[in-house]
């Protein structure tokens, strides 16, 4: 797609610090890293958000992930590790090119991907499980 970052990235128009490249993903350190580490997945062939990709690309990308995950943990020895993906403005999404983070996490990083719980009434539960499940 034209004017797409991460196709331009994905595709090696645009140069990107790689740790990993196959036919369909390449896998590139963030500019703007949440701690040491932190990567994105992005696919080749462009798809904005989780919605428009692919089956097969999405399992693909899992599976990169679990991969990436185990080889980012063994060389820089992280306590544990986030993998985030955001579909839409309100949900943090800035890049309109499918990506996954991948988020190495430190103890003590002070990385914020939390948020406060809220309480399932039985109320929304039924109206959920009505609406989704059919
Ligand atoms: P999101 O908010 O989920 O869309 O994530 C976009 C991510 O892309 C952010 O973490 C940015 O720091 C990162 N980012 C934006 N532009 C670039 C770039 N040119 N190279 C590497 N990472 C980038
Ligand atoms: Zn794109």
């Amino acid at each position: 797609m034209e004017n797409c970052i991460f196709c331009k990235i994905a595709n090696g128009e645009i140069p990107a610090a790689t740790l990993y490249e196959d036919e369909e993903f390449r896998v590139i350190l963030d500019l703007g890293p949440a701690s040491k580490g932190h990567a994105l997945i992005l696919p080749k062939t462009h798809a904005a958000n989780i919605y428009e990709l692919p089956d097969e690309l999405a399992a693909k990308a899992m599976v990169l992930a679990k991969k990436m995950a185990g080889k980012i943990t063994d060389a820089l020895q992280c306590d544990g590790f986030n993998i985030v993906q955001n579909n839409g403005e309100m949900a943090g999404q800035t890049v309109f090119h499918f990506h996954m983070h991948l988020i190495p996490r430190y103890k003590g990083d002070g990385v914020g991907i939390t948020w406060t719980p809220g309480t399932l009434t039985d109320e929304m539960r039924e109206e959920i499980l009505a609406k989704v499940k059919g």
